[in-house]
């Protein structure tokens, strides 16, 4: 049997907590029940650096079941990726596999016990993924899904309608732990791990109290470190643009001269023209290049791991594994 850690990054969730411990527990209990995770599994709530009540809850509910509930504090509030990754990454040493969720207990924690099959079955990586976005307004709705689109054209493998909401076993995160850039967008970097990934579907509900720390703010900052944090495309285009414009520069060529032939223009007109156009695309092309290469520097500095062996047969000793 497993041992399995939900974690749950927690910022200003006074109003949530109890209920979601409350809730998390009773699920738990039930697959432990069921046979599915063994009797020590346990919640992981991480306090990313809460300015109300939520540690005094979080050490209530450790004081009131200290084998099934566990709390991490952070120091100050470094947002909802890196307090998810320390979540993650301090599980990991005590558990055989990790359920992520957010606080708000939006997603369905009626689908753990079909995560857990999965990964049974041989998933390394169970998805939740939310079936439709009718509850989300029109305006979170056609942004999500303009984002999704905009990440699919710069080339970063995303899943669509998939958050934070997941299944990890403990090599995938491992594994995830070996990703050592300081900008983190996880969602971007998990489908990079490799390992057999699996989804499951589920209905997202609304917020049951608080309110959303995720911002309109947040969200778009999310969605530039989604994109810049895994794309150089965006320096590309800028190559692209400055070949266009020397491009349209040579057609200019053609009107300026026949306009200097055969019309009255102003003295100058022509050869101010042509370098305008000229010079602002030889520029782009020039600022393109040197993007090129501070993009390749950009990669480089990430030092991710460049693959993700999953298994090795071999009839050497286990030490060489
Ligand atoms: N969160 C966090 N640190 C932050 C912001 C949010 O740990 O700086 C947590 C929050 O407590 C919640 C999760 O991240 O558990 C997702 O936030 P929220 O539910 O407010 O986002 P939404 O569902 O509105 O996108
Ligand atoms: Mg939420």
């Amino acid at each position: 049997m497993k041992r399995l850690a939900i974690v749950v990054p927690c910022y200003n969730e006074e109003e949530m907590l109890q209920f979601t411990s409350v809730e998390l527990q009773k699920e738990m209990n039930r697959l432990i029940q069921l046979n599915k995770i063994t009797k020590d599994s346990f919640i992981l709530f991480v306090d990313d650096g809460s300015k109300d009540r939520t540690w005094e809850l979080i050490s209530a509910e450790h004081e009131k079941n200290p084998v099934n509930v566990f709390g991490l504090k952070l120091a100050g509030n470094v947002g909802h990726q890196y307090a998810l990754t320390a979540g993650l990454l301090t599980a990991m040493q005590c558990c055989d596999v990790t359920i992520s969720i957010d606080a708000d207990l939006q997603d369905d924690i009626g689908v753990f016990e079909e995560m857990l099959d999965k990964y049974h079955a041989g998933a390394d990586i169970v998805y939740g993924v939310r079936n439709n976005r009718k509850k989300d307004t029109f305006f979170k709705r056609t942004t999500a899904q303009g984002f999704y689109k905009v990440m699919e054209i710069m080339g970063v493998k995303t899943v669509y309608n998939h958050a934070d909401f997941r299944l990890m076993s403990q090599r995938a995160v491992k594994h995830f732990a070996e990703f050592k850039e300081s900008n983190l967008y996880i969602r971007g970097m998990i489908p990079l791990i490799g390992y057999r990934t699996e989804c499951v579907y589920y209905e997202r509900k609304e917020r049951i109290a608080g309110t959303s720390k995720y911002p309109l703010k947040k969200m778009l900052a999310l969605a530039i470190e989604g994109i810049t944090s895994f794309s150089v495309k965006p320096i590309s285009l800028i190559t692209i643009m400055g070949f266009i414009i020397v491009f349209f520069s040579f057609c200019a060529l053609i009107y300026v001269l026949a306009s200097f032939f055969f019309g009255n223009v102003e003295p100058g007109w022509a050869s101010l023209m042509l370098s305008l156009w000229f010079l602002g695309g030889v520029q782009l092309i020039s600022v393109g290049l040197i993007g090129q290469y501070i993009g390749k520097i950009y990669i480089e500095v990430k030092h991710r791991p460049r693959y993700n062996i999953e298994t090795f047969l071999t009839n050497e000793n286990e030490a060489l594994k």
